[in-house]
């Protein structure tokens, strides 16, 4: 007979931002027995591969744009300034380490059980985690079980696609590409297009349409496309798709795996790939990064067994309360593909567990989906917020909604020539709605704007209208003042 399930209050798989969230709040608030179940690395996506070693890159990006600005401040800085990216991508991998380290950290003191393995459903109330050292498997068992298994970059169907990387392979680059070739149009594509155009690498992005960003306002993807442009990045637009993508230099067929074997002689290994496109073009990049979408990690959970719906993308389908089709089974964050962001999966957790194991008034507690403040880590970068100017039409009609616009050049560019200043757009939307003026969507790109764009975040989550942003008196010089002196 097999050996009685450990039973717990509630179990929760995955240990990335929602998974953590979710836990923290059952176990550290309201002390449930709680167990997390982990198969990679602590923290997840956002920790390891997503927003923070995003974020660093990002940075180390941003130094090389402030040293080619310096000599408009007359700084003799050389144009050859010479940069580590291996030395830096160590230290951020260590970074990372010690990110991990804290997390796991956090758990054990709010008491929380960590497993490393990979759980499978065996019923809705049971799974059987797969150890990760080995060791066996082991069956768990809860009232509450919650699925926050968050999602993985897609390879595309195209033959020899596997040459490429995605974005997890991004944050294993040591020595830069010379020149790399990247595929979509997402926010993803765009940020590392921006990264390794600023330190210097040859960048390409191919697009199907004529701008990237598509879902964010039109003026957000029409002046951001150009400043890439304008910087330097080459746009393939209207690309047909690839046919095939071939490697040129040194594969460990055998392993399956790249060697990097140097062929040709250069200052250091680069990998050759020949990409052949639909219409029988011939290419040749160091590197291919395929940012074409996410999907939901869900293969080794079992879910049919169950009987928990998907979604028709695929997703698990959750309700507004998170509950999924099966009752007692909860699902958050990437997983049910819904604003795929590392605050929105922890707040859900939270919420989720206010609601399980908190008190009686907080048994209806949800997270509300509108107005998710996001930022786009571009150069420069973009900050949005409800509506785009379409949607605003489409839900109230043009004739009762009222569009403010600004485009300036901020400060720190006057001393930059004209035409080195027109390459560094900042440009501002506020959409309002009915005779008050209720604001209802603002888009800002823009040195600064990531931070910018918090605070903002919660005038218009209290519902604020465009006299209130002008009642707040402007904060001089800033590039922020004109959000709230627009006419
Ligand atoms: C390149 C990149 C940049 C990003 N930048 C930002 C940003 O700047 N800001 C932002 O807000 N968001 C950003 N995101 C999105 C953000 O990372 C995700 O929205 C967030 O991590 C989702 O959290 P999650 O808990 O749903 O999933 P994850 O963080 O992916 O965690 C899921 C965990 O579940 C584990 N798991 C999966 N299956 C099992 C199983 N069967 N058993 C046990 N464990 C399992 C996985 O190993 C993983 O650790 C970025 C994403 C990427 C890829």
């Amino acid at each position: 007979m097999a050996p009685t399930p450990k039973a717990y209050d509630y179990i929760v798989i995955g240990g990335g931002s929602g998974g953590s969230g979710a836990a923290r709040r059952a176990a550290g608030w309201y002390k449930a027995k709680t167990l997390l179940v982990e198969n990679g690395q602590s923290g997840g996506t956002c920790v390891n591969v997503g927003c923070v070693p995003k974020k660093m890159t990002w940075y180390f990006a941003s130094v090389n744009e402030t040293l080619k600005g310096a000599g408009h401040y007359f700084y003799d800085v050389p144009a050859d300034v010479k940069f580590h990216f291996d030395k830096f991508k160590k230290r951020r991998d260590e970074s990372i380490r010690r990110i991990n380290g804290a997390y796991e950290r956090n758990w054990e003191k709010e008491g929380i059980e960590l497993v490393h393995g990979t759980a499978t459903f065996t019923g809705p109330k049971e799974v059987v985690v797969d150890f990760q050292d080995g060791s066996g498997k082991q069956a768990f068992t809860a009232p509450h079980i919650l699925i926050a298994t968050g999602g993985y970059p897609i390879l595309p169907e195209i033959e020899g696609a596997r040459h490429g990387i995605t974005s997890d392979g991004f944050f294993d680059i040591e020595t830069l590409p010379r020149k790399i070739g990247i595929v979509g149009a997402g926010y993803i594509a765009v940020e590392m297009a921006g990264m390794l155009n600023a330190i210097g690498v040859e960048t390409h992005m191919f697009l199907r349409g004529e701008t990237f960003l598509r879902s964010f306002d039109p003026m957000v993807q029409e002046t951001m496309t150009k400043a890439y442009e304008d910087a330097g990045v080459v746009l393939h637009k209207g690309y047909p798709g690839f046919e095939k993508i071939e490697r040129l230099d040194k594969v460990d067929a055998v392993a399956g795996k790249d060697v990097h074997e140097k062929l040709t002689e250069g200052p250091s290994p680069q990998k050759e790939l020949k990409i052949t496109d639909k219409k029988g073009r011939v290419s040749e990049f160091n590197e291919l990064l395929w940012a074409i979408g996410r999907a939901p990690e869900i293969k080794d959970l079992g879910l049919e067994k169950i009987g928990v719906k998907l979604t028709k993308s695929g997703h698990v389908a959750a309700d507004e309360f998170q509950n999924t089709s099966v009752e007692g089974v909860y699902a958050l964050g990437d997983v049910t593909g819904k604003a795929e962001l590392t605050p929105v999966a922890i707040a859900a957790g939270r919420m989720l567990g206010n609601r399980l194991f908190g008190p009686p008034g907080l048994k209806s507690s949800k997270l509300e989906y509108d107005h998710i403040p996001t930022v786009v880590f571009s150069h420069p970068e973009v900050g949005t917020i409800g509506l785009t100017e379409p949607e605003a039409v489409e839900r109230y009609g043009k004739e009762n909604i009222k569009v403010y616009k600004t485009k300036f050049t901020a400060m720190y560019f006057d001393v930059f020539s004209p035409e080195e200043k027109a390459k560094h757009p900042t440009q501002y939307k506020i959409i309002c709605t009915g005779p008050e003026e209720k604001v209802v969507g603002l888009h800002i790109l823009g040195e600064g704007s990531g931070e910018m764009l918090q605070g903002f975040g919660v005038a218009i989550k209290m519902g604020a209208t465009k006299a209130d942003f002008d009642r707040c008196v402007a904060i001089h010089p800033t590039s922020a003042e004109e959000l709230v002196t627009m006419r």
